[in-house]
């Protein structure tokens, strides 16, 4: 299954999308004013959907939500997660986590956060509050979406504990990054997460053998497969999980390949205007823009 979030005729829905054909069943409606996130409560399995679904709409007919809006907790993100980027990063002098003279691939998983409202549509624009930002990157992401509750989750359970999988760009302020040395604020400016288009259920991926790539305006600039990951989604979940309970909903980004703009010499940040396009085979595509 493809779980959407869309917006038709000026309501929300949960759909299933079908890529192929470019069509969506609507499922159920969820405006998530009620508290309630209903793509969490089909994702923990205790919503059930009509089983010959909906009405069926183009894509062209909607706008593409993030499919969740309410995670328990902000979306989880693994740093240096990518030899090459590693040491890109190191050498770019804006990696405030590395000590100087330090080893830039990391002995451990460093975990970071982007709040939940940095998280936006497929084919929104992105809009940088220029006033604070000047030096605004992009990284290709494949985010793993939890399906099962779980404290302590062992590496060989892992796999039991995930829903599915999503296509990520965490978007991030480099110079806010480095100035206030953690990442909180750089990596969760309203907007900086766009995700989606939709969640594809793990029995439909083979998340040890997927093709992650970003272009800015055409020029590709990230490629690399998730078999090259430093620490594998087992161990990711397995460290998580051994300090935080992991809820049905929950979204861990895993890490970006090298190519980011503070990867070239000098750095090339995003500027207003340029479309960034992020894609992970076997998943789908974001398209946005920068404003
Ligand atoms: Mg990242």
């Amino acid at each position: 299954m493809r779980l959407a979030r869309v917006e038709c005729d000026g309501s929300t829905w949960l759909a299933a999308a079908d890529p192929e054909s470019e069509t969506l069943r609507l499922l159920v409606e969820d405006t998530g004013q009620d508290g309630r996130d209903r793509a969490v409560e089909l994702i923990a399995g205790t919503l059930d959907v009509p089983a010959d679904g909906g009405r069926q709409v183009a894509f062209s007919e909607v706008t593409f939500l993030p499919p969740i809006l309410r995670p328990s907790k902000n979306v989880l993100c693994v740093g240096k997660n990518y030899r090459a980027h590693a040491e890109e990063f190191t050498r770019s002098g804006y990696d405030s986590s590395s000590a100087p003279g330090g080893q830039s691939v990391p002995t451990d998983v460093i975990i970071f956060s982007k709040a939940p409202c940095s998280l936006t549509g497929a084919h929104d624009d992105v809009p940088v509050p220029w006033e604070i930002t000047s030096e605004v990157d992009y990284e290709a992401e494949l985010g793993v979406v939890i399906g099962k509750r779980g404290r302590a989750i062992d590496q060989a359970a892992a796999y039991e504990h995930v829903w599915g999988y999503t296509v990520i760009n965490d978007v991030t302020a480099r110079d806010l990054q480095a100035r206030h040395r953690q990442w909180l604020l750089g990596k969760s400016i309203d907007g900086f997460c766009p995700i989606g288009p939709w969640i594809v259920s793990a029995d439909q991926v083979t998340p040890e053998d997927l093709e992650v790539s970003c272009w800015v305006n055409d020029e590709r600039r990230q490629h690399a497969n998730t078999s090259h990951l430093i620490f594998d989604i087992p161990s990711i979940i397995a460290t998580v999980s051994a300090s935080m309970t992991l809820e049905p909903g929950d979204i861990i980004a895993t890490g970006t390949p090298a190519g980011v703009g503070i990867g070239f010499d000098p750095p090339r940040f995003l500027g207003k205007g340029d479309v960034v396009k992020v894609s992970i085979s076997q998943i789908g595509t974001l398209e946005n823009r920068i404003v």
